[in-house]
């Protein structure tokens, strides 16, 4: 292969999902001379194959949902599922059927130069895709993200399994399901089939589901699962995959072998360090995550934003991140980053919303923690919704310093509940002020004030 003469420029961002397109954009309309290098589609996982498709599934399997609940309040309703016009959805409305044409123009727009191709580090400054390379005078930018995490399970390897790439293009339903995994893109994922009417049985190794949360909020993801039929079991590792005719077995140790016509790989998201050469410049290849500092900068002239950073593998991490490499290095001033209220919603239903700190987090700190619980059902709100009121407020408190630092809020629109917590907890509002505040009437979020008033 000819390389050729390295091409000067002032910054080279390598990975286009949301967190890079961000920055890439912005120090493009600044002024800079700036290439974006993306190898799938400009957008990355959050458009084309995660938080968007799967929040129009979940759209269309929560107006499945609530249309069950007409009988008893409002009268009778017969429902049909029929995944094609959700399948017809994410292809025309959120994917463009996975073409990003739109987006290169608008990256353009601004002025970006779009590469696109693998691209990799080939020392200080200096990125090379393919033939070409760039010097990079200002800054070159990691923003390469997560894949699906793929545990080493004998007989996994080879099978049609399917990550979330797979099941977000999905054009029509399996019979049955096994969703490995028991985390938040595993458990939205698995109660929209169900609803669709899949057979769906989950499988995580963890006693907990959500286990990144307070145990509270797996418990009501269990029995909410439950209620749609989905079947789980935790506390169960699966020793070996088997595939054949009647699809997928899932055999377990002292346990009945779990069966499906698919499977979803959900354990978890992954990074290939190597495959970006970071070596090149001084990085450890087989670390999990880019170490980087409150400014982003993971070393003189680079930085590094989103998944790849391993600061939360959240869409809106990745972009929040991207507002203050875009300012360092454009030399502005602004506060660095704080992830103390950072704010995680599982879009189950209930929803359930969390923010900073659990309370064993809180714990194993050494805080002085008060805990406050609310239920929804029993607010004035949750009693008038009545069917799918499930879910819970709870509050954790650091009592030396009468803030709170952590907060979950799970139930109808628990993920929008949960901005009043976020401010909370960000601004470190006084639990007293917080207290003596006023709140809407009967809406969920004055279920806070009722676990306001159960800290202790
Ligand atoms: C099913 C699912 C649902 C989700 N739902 C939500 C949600 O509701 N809310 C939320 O906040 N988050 C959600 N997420 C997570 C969210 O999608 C990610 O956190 C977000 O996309 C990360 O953004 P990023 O900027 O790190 O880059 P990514 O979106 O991961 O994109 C990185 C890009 O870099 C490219 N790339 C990688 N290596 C190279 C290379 N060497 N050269 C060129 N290009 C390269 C990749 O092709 C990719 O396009 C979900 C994820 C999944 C899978």
């Amino acid at each position: 292969m000819t390389v050729r003469a390295a091409e000067r420029v002032d910054v080279v961002v390598l990975g286009l999902g949301p967190g890079g397109e961000e920055a890439a954009g912005r120090l493009a309309e600044a002024g800079l001379s700036v290439v974006g290098v993306e190898q799938r589609l400009l957008g990355g996982e959050c458009p084309y194959w995660g938080c968007v498709p799967s929040k129009m599934m979940i759209r269309a399997a929560n107006l499945l949902a609530e249309a069950r609940r007409v009988d008893g309040l409002a009268g009778q309703a017969t429902v049909r599922p029929d995944w094609a016009p959700v399948a017809a959805r994410i292809r025309a409305e959120a994917t463009d059927d996975w073409d990003d044409r739109v987006a290169v123009e608008r990256f353009e727009g601004k002025g970006g130069r779009f590469v696109r191709g693998h691209g990799r580090l080939a020392g200080p400054g200096r990125v090379a895709v393919g033939e070409q390379v760039f010097q990079a005078g200002r800054a070159v930018v990691l923003a390469t993200g997560t894949t699906a995490a793929v545990p080493p399970v004998p007989g996994l390897a080879g099978t049609p399994y399917w990550t979330n790439h797979e099941a977000i293009e999905l054009p029509s339903l399996p019979e049955s399901l096994v969703v490995l995994g028991g985390g938040a893109i595993g458990l939205e994922l698995a109660q929209v089939f169900a609803r669709f009417g899949v057979r769906v049985s989950v499988v995580e190794a963890l006693d907990r589901l959500l286990a990144q949360e307070e145990p509270e909020s797996g418990e009501l993801a269990r029995v909410a699962l439950a209620r749609d039929g989905v079947t789980v079991h935790s506390g169960v590792t699966v020793d070996r995959v088997g595939y054949g005719a009647d699809g997928f077995t899932l055999t377990t140790p002292g346990a009945a072998a779990v069966r499906g016509r698919a499977l979803l790989v959900a354990t978890g998201r992954r990074t290939d360090l190597a495959a970006l050469g970071v070596d090149t410049v001084g990085l450890d290849p087989a670390a999990r995550a880019i170490a980087v500092d409150d400014r982003l900068r993971a070393g003189p002239g680079l930085w590094a934003l989103g998944d790849v950073t391993g600061k939360g593998a959240f869409t809106h991490v990745s972009m929040y991140q991207a507002g203050i490499v875009v300012r360092d290095i454009l030399g502005q001033d602004g506060p660095p980053a704080d992830y103390r209220a950072l704010p995680r919603v599982t879009f189950t239903d209930p929803e359930i919303g969390a923010v900073g700190l659990t309370e064993a987090q809180a714990r194993e700190r050494g805080l002085a923690v008060r805990v406050g619980h609310a239920q929804v059902p029993a607010s004035a709100r949750g009693w008038i919704h009545k069917a799918g009121n499930e879910g819970f407020v709870k509050l954790v408190a650091d009592a030396d310093r009468g803030v709170l630092v952590g907060a979950t809020s799970a139930g109808p629109a628990g993920g929008e509940v949960l901005a009043g917590l976020a401010v909370a907890v960000h601004g470190q509002v006084p639990v007293d002020t917080l207290r003596h505040m006023i709140y809407a009437y009967p809406t969920f979020h004055r279920a806070i004030e009722d676990a306001l008033r159960d800290l202790r």
